[in-house]
């Protein structure tokens, strides 16, 4: 009997929570979820499926697993995704069966997906925990966008006018907001949200 208890009490029966992160592109918010995983026990990366074409620095399957487009359609009809979004011209979505495979063995599964995707979250999960990233200030965001070279002149301004739009629309979907001024801080008080949400009291 006693073995039971203490399986309970190490949350192996328990469901694993969904962390929904957001915020706009350029404000670390892949540094911050990839530390996470690093620095957590039982904490793992949804990676999501993505109709935009691979960077030559991405890895198919680790960092996104890139689909032709009727792929996805088909992805989206068979009801397999969690949420999707279409961003930029491009759909980008969460594989269900994955993440529901994760918190089944009670794993604490983090979506870094657009705000159009928590919303979707959101709405089927209530109890997901929603955490917003922002930036310091709006020149830092700007210097950041900007700054990462990976983009041509058009992406920039598309990727600015929808991190302006993602920082209202975030309102009252997100129930914590970061700033990320500090990245060592912002990474800490990510870590004790996700630590108080698991209902440990450290
Ligand atoms: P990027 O092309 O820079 O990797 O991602 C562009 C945007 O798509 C980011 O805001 C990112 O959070 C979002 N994104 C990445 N994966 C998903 C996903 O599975 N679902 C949704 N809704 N957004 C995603």
């Amino acid at each position: 009997m006693r073995g039971q208890g203490f399986e309970l009490e190490k949350g192996q029966n328990k469901k694993g929570k969904l962390v929904v992160i957001s915020g706009p592109s350029g404000v670390g918010k892949g540094t911050i979820c990839k530390q996470l995983v690093r620095r957590l026990n039982d904490v793992c990366l949804s990676i999501s499926a993505t109709t935009r074409p691979k960077a030559k620095t991405e890895v198919d399957g680790k960092d996104y697993y890139f689909l032709p487009r009727e792929q996805f359609e088909k992805r989206i009809k068979e009801c397999s995704l969690l949420e999707y979004a279409e961003v930029f011209g491009n759909f980008y979505g969460t594989p269900k069966d994955k993440v529901d495979e994760a918190t089944a063995a009670g794993k604490t599964v983090i979506l870094e997906i657009d705000v159009q995707g928590g919303r979707q979250v959101k709405a089927k999960c209530p109890d997901a925990v929603m955490i917003f990233i922002m930036p310091p200030t709006t020149k830092a965001l700007v210097e950041r966008i900007t700054g990462r070279g990976r983009d041509a002149a058009d992406v920039v301004q598309k990727r600015l006018a929808k991190a302006n739009a993602e920082i209202e629309a975030a309102g009252n979907l997100y129930e914590y907001k970061i700033v990320n001024d500090d990245l060592e801080q912002a990474i800490n008080e990510v870590m004790e949200i996700i630590r108080k949400a698991n209902g440990d009291k450290k």
